[in-house]
């Protein structure tokens, strides 16, 4: 049976498609969300296995000053009703150094108890942050704007204490971002950071990280298993066409990793065509392990950053029975284990086994209790893990956004090239807003058909 055509078709259920499927039906459009997988939440998604729920891709934010967007839904869907039901993570950030876990990394009790860092390069962390906070032209919306556009993180750090960039921001950079930091930007980083502040103000879901994903697709119109693999405009209509049918639509919003939209739609406006194949991404892994206990001997703090020098492998282990107690079944423990950016291409591809392997290995030496054949093992994989936002894309990025309105329109981390999932409900709201001036343009609406086509 045909069903109406929609004012917007959303291609992608992770938080920008959701994200902006939500607006757009609050301003009164009728919307379909199509999913090519079999649940919502994209990278953000959790799986509940084993007694335990399992975050597979994102797993905190920070605070209300980093994520204001984020917030606005948490509050505008009541999730904070409760604020156990989105409790801040305690002891998040420790640095691996000298052979032990170093807590307090990332947040101001770490400048007073060293985290890692000797007392020359915790004054030049300060430095580096009077220098952040002086820039006044870094917004994480738009990242090209600063001043520091052409250089990457590497240059950014360069000038001072190598310390500052081996065990802080090369481990952070590369484990929470997929970046190789001489070849990401750092506008787009520090943009970040200075919007966020320390680790101190993360926070999780209590229900799994899908926890916003699911409370948008209860409110909308959601189809999942319907991958779609192509999209064309006729007649001032959209065709998003999959073998599960052909949906026909007023305008589109593709809310898909951007290799990934330039594959399903040839854009006829140069400046989205030149910013779409300049938008890279980097793979990432991730390996859940459930124990029957949680291990002897392991770091007191959620998340350990293992810099390059200590093992080239693995990026950053996390105790995610420690971000919190109901991930797992009381007494159990849930580990996850993060490649580092060579460590995910090497990996990405290994059978699931293999990469357990290799890197339950390499995380016996920082967590010695480990067990060589935990309970219950998951592998996620991630061939479009995170934007790797380098200065090439931030230059072309003030065209795209300056591109006209048109029926078919993005979202997603890479528009902002912000690789958190702040980037990607951010970007929902202008996609909302191009959509809106598009749909709302008297010139180009089009005769509409009766119904879709259904196969
Ligand atoms: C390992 C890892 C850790 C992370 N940690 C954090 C963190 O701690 N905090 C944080 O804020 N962010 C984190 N992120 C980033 C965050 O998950 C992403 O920025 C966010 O999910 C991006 O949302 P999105 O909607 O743009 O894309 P996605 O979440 O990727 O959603 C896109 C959706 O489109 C669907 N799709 C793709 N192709 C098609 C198609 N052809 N047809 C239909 N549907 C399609 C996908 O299945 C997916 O559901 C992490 C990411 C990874 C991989």
């Amino acid at each position: 049976m045909s069903r109406p055509v929609p004012d917007v078709a959303v291609v992608g259920a992770g938080p920008a498609g959701l994200a902006a499927a939500y607006a757009l039906v609050r301003r009164g459009r009728t919307v379909r969300v199509l999913e090519a997988a079999g649940a919502v939440g994209g990278r953000m998604r959790t799986v509940r296995e084993h007694g335990c729920l399992i975050d597979t891709g994102a797993e905190m934010f920070p605070g209300r000053a980093g994520y204001p967007a984020t917030w606005e839904l948490i509050a505008d869907l009541g999730l904070d009703r409760d604020p156990a039901a989105v409790p801040n993570v305690r002891d998040a950030l420790a640095v691996w150094r000298g052979g032990r876990s170093r807590p307090n990394a990332g947040r101001p009790l770490g400048l007073v108890t060293g985290a890692g860092l000797g007392p020359r390069a915790r004054f030049d962390l300060v430095r580096l942050q009077v220098r952040l906070a002086r820039l006044g032209d870094l917004d994480p919306d738009r990242p090209e704007r600063a001043g520091i556009a052409a250089e990457t993180v590497a240059d950014l750090v360069r000038p001072y204490h190598p310390d500052l960039y081996d065990h802080l921001v090369h481990p952070l950079v590369s484990g929470f971002f997929g970046w190789d930091p001489g070849r990401s930007a750092a506008a787009p980083f520090a943009a970040h950071l200075a919007a966020c502040g320390g680790s101190h103000t993360w926070h999780t879901y209590r229900d799994g990280m899908d926890t916003l994903a699911r409370a948008l697709a209860g409110r909308l119109d959601v189809t999942t298993d319907h991958p779609v693999t192509r999209v064309t405009g006729e007649d001032g209509l959209v065709r998003v066409e999959s073998p599960r049918g052909t949906v026909i639509a007023r305008a589109v919003v593709l809310a898909v990793p951007a290799p990934v939209a330039a594959g399903l739609y040839d854009d006829p406006r140069p400046a989205a065509r030149e910013f779409l194949a300049a938008c890279g991404y980097t793979p990432m892994l991730r390996v859940s392990l459930v124990t029957d206990t949680p291990p002897e001997g392991e770091p007191r703090s959620f998340a350990t950053l293992i810099p390059e020098s200590e093992d080239s492998l693995l990026n950053v282990i996390t105790l995610d029975h420690r971000k919190h107690p109901g991930r797992v079944p009381r007494g159990r423990g849930l580990i996850s284990l993060i490649p580092s950016p060579r460590g995910c291409r090497e990996l990405l591809d290994a059978p699931g086994r293999t990469v357990a392997e290799r890197l339950l290995a390499r995380a016996r030496r920082f967590v010695p209790g480990l067990p060589a054949a935990p309970s219950h093992v998951r592998v996620h994989r991630f061939r479009h893990g995170l934007p790797e936002a380098t200065p090439a894309a931030l230059r072309l990025r003030g065209a795209f956004a300056r591109r006209p309105v048109a029926a078919v329109e993005y979202a997603g981390d890479w528009v902002p090239l912000r690789p958190c999932s702040e980037g990607a409900v951010s970007s929902a709201a202008l996609a909302v807003e191009r959509i809106q001036a598009h749909l709302s343009s008297p010139a180009r609406r089009p005769a509409v058909p009766a119904g879709e086509e259904q196969r």
